[in-house]
């Protein structure tokens, strides 16, 4: 029997990867995809994630929503000033990823997988309180007692590599980069300014990979 596999697919480019990764690595194996909604989430990356998992012919791409969940910059202003104050970005969403590897967890046992693929890469240990291998551990910890029997692992592969080396793998797995998101906007186009786009702009340019997206608009100052 071969193994299947439950890949967290935001519509971004980290997620796109770990699921290409995926499917190179272990050809065998029954992939499954899951994109989680939450409040305000950008229509483009939605579109990404279904393009995506259509492109790398998934045996099935499930979508979820918890429209409860909300970025920091969609909280009451007085609940974000600590974590604004301590550098964390709008998009950070307190507990995500707790929530986001229990739905995952609870999926996962009800189409009988034993992984759970994440796509964080290495910069956003630092950058969010809640991703990392020491992060991972005490979750896969939790599972083990959670679900006593069942063999279940959650697994990041994308940790080792900077932004940088993400992209440069995609580009390498034949990721189809131009179905992939970035934008911290809420549209069905990049806007080309906010951080996202901007970080986006930059590797690309820097890699001298041509960047296939379409931008609202560009500030060249
Ligand atoms: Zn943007």
């Amino acid at each position: 029997m071969s193994d299947r596999v439950l890949v967290l697919l935001s519509g971004g480019i980290d997620s796109a990867v770990a699921l290409w990764l995926i499917r190179r690595e272990t050809p065998a194996s029954e992939v499954y995809t899951l994109t989680i909604d939450y409040y305000r989430r950008s229509r483009g990356e939605d579109e990404c994630a279904a393009r995506l998992s259509a492109k790398a012919g998934v045996s099935s791409h499930i979508k979820i929503s918890l429209p409860f969940l909300r970025e920091l910059e969609d909280q009451p202003p007085e609940r974000g000033i600590h974590y604004r104050s301590v550098g964390f970005p709008p998009v950070f969403i307190p507990v995500r990823n707790l929530v986001f590897y229990s739905c995952a967890a609870h999926i996962a046992f009800s189409i009988n997988a034993n992984k759970i693929v994440v796509g964080h890469n290495g910069e956003d240990v630092g950058r969010f309180p809640d991703v990392g291998a020491g992060f991972i551990e005490r979750f896969n910890g939790l599972l083990r007692e959670s679900l006593p029997g069942y063999r279940l692992t959650l697994e990041a592969p994308l940790l080792p590599y900077s932004k940088r080396e993400v992209v440069q793998l995609a580009f390498s797995l034949g990721v189809p980069l131009e179905d992939t998101w970035s934008c911290w906007g809420t549209g069905t186009i990049h806007c080309g300014r906010c951080e996202g786009c901007q970080t986006r702009r930059k590797v690309f340019r820097e890699l001298g990979i041509e960047d296939p997206t379409p931008y609202e608009r560009i500030n060249t100052a």
